[in-house]
């Protein structure tokens, strides 16, 4: 698929079976959930543009590459939550802004319920982190939102992504760059993916 990035890793794949099984308690959850984001966000920016910089080493001076944009994470409330951290331990110089979405259970459709980004989003790199690319309406809507708040360089890491899900978003936003642990069968009727994991975060956050 165009623009999608399966992270086929053996690690990332070795977690995400811990984190799929219904044995797997929160606390385990949440510690594998940020192990497979560690790893995947290494593939997830490597793409990102550096420009040229000089610098003072104490034996001499060379050129060395810094960032071309500040980073901007965005997590989508409230399981993105769980992805976090774990980047910000990579990136801790990123800035975080949130979208707050919740699915109306009988539409699917999502509303939203919190938004606050920082200024400039067209200066930055922004990410999109939401762990379940399911029907694709929240991650389409929050992109949407991002894109009428100025964002113009995005792309979304989700942990497991449906088709569905990423044929809705590609109606809209057909280039943006979609990082995945994997790409699971389709959804159910509810809107759950299959295989899927479940409800992200009633099993990050143990409700
Ligand atoms: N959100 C989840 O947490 N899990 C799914 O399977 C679909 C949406």
């Amino acid at each position: 698929m165009k623009n999608v990035t399966v992270i086929a890793h053996p690690l990332v794949q070795h977690h995400l079976t811990r984190v799929r099984d219904h044995r797997t308690e929160p606390e385990e959850f949440r510690r594998l959930l940020g192990e497979i984001v560690s790893l995947m966000i290494y593939e997830a920016t490597r793409s990102l543009r550096v420009k040229r910089m000089a610098v003072r080493t104490p034996l001499e001076r060379t050129t060395g590459s810094t960032l071309e944009r500040e980073i901007v994470l965005v997590p989508v409330l409230r399981a993105g939550l769980g992805m976090l951290n774990p980047i910000l331990e990579i990136i801790p110089h990123a800035r975080v802004g949130f979208i707050g979405l919740k699915r109306e259970e009988t539409t699917l459709q999502a509303q939203f319920y919190h938004q606050s980004l920082p200024q400039q989003l067209g200066r930055c790199e922004v990410i999109l982190i939401d762990p379940m690319l399911a029907t694709g309406g929240s991650a389409a809507a929050a992109l949407d939102f991002l894109c009428e708040e100025g964002a113009e360089h995005i792309r979304l890491v989700c942990l497991v992504a449906a088709p569905e899900g990423i044929a809705h978003v590609r109606k809209k936003h057909g280039s943006l760059p979609i990082f995945t642990a994997a790409i699971d069968r389709c959804l159910n009727r509810s809107g759950y993916i299959l295989p899927g994991l479940g409800d992200a975060g009633d099993r990050l956050f143990g409700t």
